[in-house]
């Protein structure tokens, strides 16, 4: 009989070391399969340091229906096991994605504010702000440093007495994670003095762009006191210019405390994204989501 439960207990832990061993393994194969898809395929390779302006479609016509609907397939296909459990896999466990919370709230968040330096006459800052005072709704606007030369401060300011937030998405939209401490820091602080020209009050949240981060990154926004904030509604909305998937997409797979992400749109330049944000706020009010700041979202835990 004592051999018999010795038998059992050992071959219970070797089954059960091997599993957790098989699990990590399969978690690592699926992260880098994501990551060389992501880069190759959805992104482009941005080896050079190229802004994700210059090679993403500026208009719905830059793209054939095609590769809009193959690029569909992929993003659809890559997120079947759950926007959730990809982000758990693709980000470190210091990163946060989604909130874990009961009520009916999600955070809306806009990336790249609020007009490109290539783009002069684009800026859509108070058409944007009418949209979200239509639906009652707020957002946190992760602003590119340099994208605020062609915004005028009262349209900004605006937003701000609107009850929106702007936080700190780097000086470029390019990817940081191969720069040294220090060549982060000057970035890191030339956002955070351009956001202060606004606002006193800048939130502790960062969003590296194209969501890459690195160790380097990573330990500085810890010293700095600062959390790493992605999201778990994101379509891809760059690359894929087609509002009405756009939005449903996201309607698909947010939950209740999801952070949403979609682009900020411009004349001539990802403007199909005013229209995906128009029918992503009137779906979340049609499912009763309260639509908030990232910071509202944090509070209301
Ligand atoms: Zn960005």
């Amino acid at each position: 009989m004592g051999f018999f439960i010795c038998y059992i207990l050992c071959n219970f832990s070797y089954w059960f070391n091997f599993k957790l061993v098989l699990i990590f393994l399969m978690k690592k194969i699926i992260t880098l399969l994501i990551l060389v898809f992501s880069s190759l395929i959805l992104f482009g390779n941005d080896i050079n340091r190229t802004m994700g302006r210059d090679t993403d479609p500026k208009s719905i016509s830059d793209i054939s229906r095609f590769k809009i609907f193959t690029k569909k397939a992929i993003w659809e296909a890559l997120s079947l096991p759950g926007m959730r459990f990809m982000a758990n896999m693709i980000f470190s466990d210091n990163i946060i994605s989604y909130l874990d919370i009961d009520d009916k709230i999600v955070a809306f968040t806009i990336d790249d504010g609020f007009c490109g330096k290539n783009n002069p006459n684009g800026d859509m800052t108070d058409e944007v702000v009418e949209l979200f005072k239509k639906y009652n709704s707020k957002a946190t606007f992760f602003t590119s440093g340099s994208h605020c030369d062609y915004t005028s401060y009262e349209s900004i300011k605006k937003l701000l007495d609107d009850g929106h937030e702007i936080a700190n998405h780097g000086m470029y939209d390019f990817p940081y994670n191969k720069h040294s401490e220090s060549e982060f820091k000057i970035d890191f602080d030339s956002t955070h003095n351009q956001l202060k020209k606004y606002t006193d009050n800048i939130p502790k949240w960062y969003r590296a762009p194209h969501a890459k981060t690195s160790k380097i990154i990573d330990e500085f926004l810890d010293k700095e006191g600062y959390l790493h904030i992605m999201c778990d509604g994101f379509a891809n909305d760059t690359s894929i210019p087609d509002p009405e998937w756009i939005s449903s997409f996201i309607l698909r797979k947010i939950n209740n405390g999801s952070i949403i992400l979609i682009h900020m749109p411009e004349k001539g330049f990802r403007e199909w994204n005013f229209k995906a944000m128009e029918l992503t706020l009137k779906g979340l009010k049609e499912q009763g989501y309260e639509v908030v700041t990232f910071s509202e979202l944090y509070n209301s835990i």
